[in-house]
């Protein structure tokens, strides 16, 4: 069979530990038989950050914003024992954070779902995407510990010395205070990206805040959502068939609960990393979770929701047999192939894809899995399949059908 070709690259963002293991094989097994792959390779696995001074991240950023689909392995966030285990000149960033300022992105979690392992929640039937808007609120707050009586102020002074004055609380004893910010811009690309993924996707689009408590912070995050919504996109989402929907976040809190789910969650800092681990676990599986960075501009960036999975590579390095689930990750690179398929006007590319995920969940509900999965699946007889195993059964099943 002759093998799909490509008209742009997509940008290849390697990775660290037993996702970078996982990476060669599905590649090997999965991607390369099958496609003339055109990938702009780009060596985000630490040590590398480590010899550009984290350069190779920011030009993989700037591929990526120039070609506008990448695909993303997990990564080694540094921290105080990565610096001697890898030598590091620096406690190099997070690549997630730099990527995603670069490209100033929102970040879409969406579960993928299969027979066999069910929600916890009776009633979803259909996956729930949580958008989580990436700046600010409480993340980048300012605090005091208030020792004592003392009058707090919340104090603006603008460029030309006018002054904005509110008082927050008239202490009479000690106490603590914080203060918050957020800018339009910031909310504008957040609203732009979750509107156009939501007909990227053709689902709906559901946010909430507080607006009723919160009149002047919250509601502007509801204003410039339903005003960019009423000048750019009214008309293409009721062309679309879909809906944009804003409520109270109890209120949305209580219809999730008992909705069918298939719809996009759009959620506040705060409120998207709260839910979103409420989501995903509820839906099962952390290893069972997508990701998709999306710029306001139309940028893509795809991986999987887990870490590098440190445990199973120490394993590994030892010789022993690892059983890790490489679902998110063969997904990340399907959901890539996809979207450049879709740009390029490659029918066969997304053929592709949506055929090599249909093979991912038929071996699954085959009985065929990873470890972790059949820890919690409801299916009888299942086969425990070791790592490689695992994605040598998903070609299999894709050559079959
Ligand atoms: P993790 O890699 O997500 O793994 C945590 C645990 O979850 C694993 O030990 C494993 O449990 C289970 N697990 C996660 N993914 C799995 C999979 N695909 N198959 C089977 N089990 C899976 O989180 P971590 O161990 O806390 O972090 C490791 C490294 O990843 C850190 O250096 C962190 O900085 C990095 N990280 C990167 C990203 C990213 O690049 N997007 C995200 C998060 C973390 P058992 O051990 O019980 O089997
Ligand atoms: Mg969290």
């Amino acid at each position: 069979m002759e093998k799909i070709k490509m008209k742009t690259p997509i940008v290849e963002m390697d990775g660290d530990e037993m996702t970078r293991i996982l990476w060669k094989i599905i590649k090997d097994e999965l991607i390369c038989p099958y496609i003339d792959l055109k990938s702009e390779y780009y060596d985000l696995g630490l040590a590398n950050r480590n010899a550009t001074n984290d350069q190779v991240t920011i030009d993989s950023a700037n591929a990526n914003k120039k070609y506008g689909v990448a695909v993303k392995c997990a990564t080694i966030t540094p921290n105080a024992v990565r610096m001697t285990e890898y030598d590091l000149k620096e406690m190099w960033k997070s690549p997630n954070g730099t990527i995603r300022a670069i490209l100033d992105g929102t970040v879409f979690r969406a579960p993928i779902t299969v027979k066999g392992i069910e929600p916890y929640v009776r009633t979803w039937k259909k996956p729930i995407t949580i958008a989580r808007h990436a700046y600010g609120d409480v993340y980048k707050n300012v605090e005091i510990d208030v020792p004592g009586p003392g009058k707090a102020e919340l104090v603006f002074t603008g460029e030309k010395g006018e002054e904005l004055r509110e008082t927050v609380f008239d202490f009479k004893g000690p106490g603590v205070l914080q203060g918050m910010h957020n800018i339009d811009k910031s909310i504008a690309s957040f609203a732009r990206s979750c509107f156009n993924y939501a007909l990227d996707t053709k689902q709906d689009l559901w946010f909430a805040t507080k607006d009723t408590i919160s009149k002047k912070y919250d509601h502007t995050f509801k204003d410039i959502f339903q005003e960019i919504y009423d000048a750019e996109y009214k008309e293409r989402f009721e062309k679309a068939g879909i809906v944009y929907f804003y409520t109270l976040i109890d209120d949305a809190v209580a219809r999730v609960m008992k909705s069918e789910g298939g719809f996009i969650w759009a959620c506040k800092n705060y409120d998207g990393d709260v839910m979103s681990d409420m989501i995903s676990s509820a839906f099962g599986s952390l290893a069972m979770m997508t990701s998709v960075l999306v710029s306001p501009d139309g940028k893509y960036e795809y991986e999987a929701a887990h870490g590098t999975v440190q445990r199973h590579y120490y394993k590994y390095l030892k010789g022993e047999e690892t059983s890790t689930n490489s679902v998110a990750t063969i997904f990340a690179w399907t959901g890539a192939l996809r979207k450049r398929g879709e740009l390029d006007d490659i029918p066969e590319l997304m053929q592709f894809s949506d055929r090599l995920e249909k093979a991912v969940i038929a071996t699954i509900e085959s009985g065929k899995m990873t470890k972790d999965l059949a820890l919690i699946t409801s299916l009888p007889d299942v086969t425990v399949l070791n790592s490689e195993d695992f994605i040598k059964a998903v070609r299999a099943t894709y050559e079959a059908m």
